[in-house]
């Protein structure tokens, strides 16, 4: 038998490699159960330690699904963005949020309201599932 290098995969790379494979959120009892099935052995523990690790650093967005369980997705933009979730299949599309500036100077001149702060989603089909 020759020798093999024995190639060890780091928790943290598995969940993040899976993140970014799928445009949408997983719970961190899905993310494990996956882990699972491709026989990586983590933890549940290690799971959610390593996608609280993920989220202080801001490479991965938290949301928390109809049922209130958190749920994590990996975004390409860093930057501030909205995003459009498929009911159907769970894809999630990284929205650009220029539009909104339009609402916020109306609001500013029919409410005289300043807005500092919004959150916005949108929920739908996407083009596969529509
Ligand atoms: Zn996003
Ligand atoms: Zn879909
Ligand atoms: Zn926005």
């Amino acid at each position: 038998m020759g020798t093999r290098a024995v190639y060890v995969t780091k928790p943290r790379e598995q969940i993040a490699g899976l993140l970014r494979a799928e445009p949408r959120f997983f719970s961190a009892a899905e993310i494990h159960r996956r882990l699972d099935e491709h026989e990586h052995k983590v933890s549940l523990s290690t799971v959610y330690r390593t996608l609280e690790h993920l989220r202080e650093r801001g490479e991965v967005t938290e949301r928390a699904d109809d049922a209130g369980e958190a749920t994590y997705k990996m975004c390409a933009p860093t930057h501030h963005h909205h995003h459009a979730i498929c009911r159907a299949c769970g894809r999630v599309e990284d929205v650009d949020c220029s539009t909104m500036e339009q609402l916020a100077e109306s609001l500013r001149s029919v409410h005289g309201f300043e807005l500092d702060e919004h959150k916005m989603e949108f929920t739908g089909r996407c083009r596969a599932c529509r």
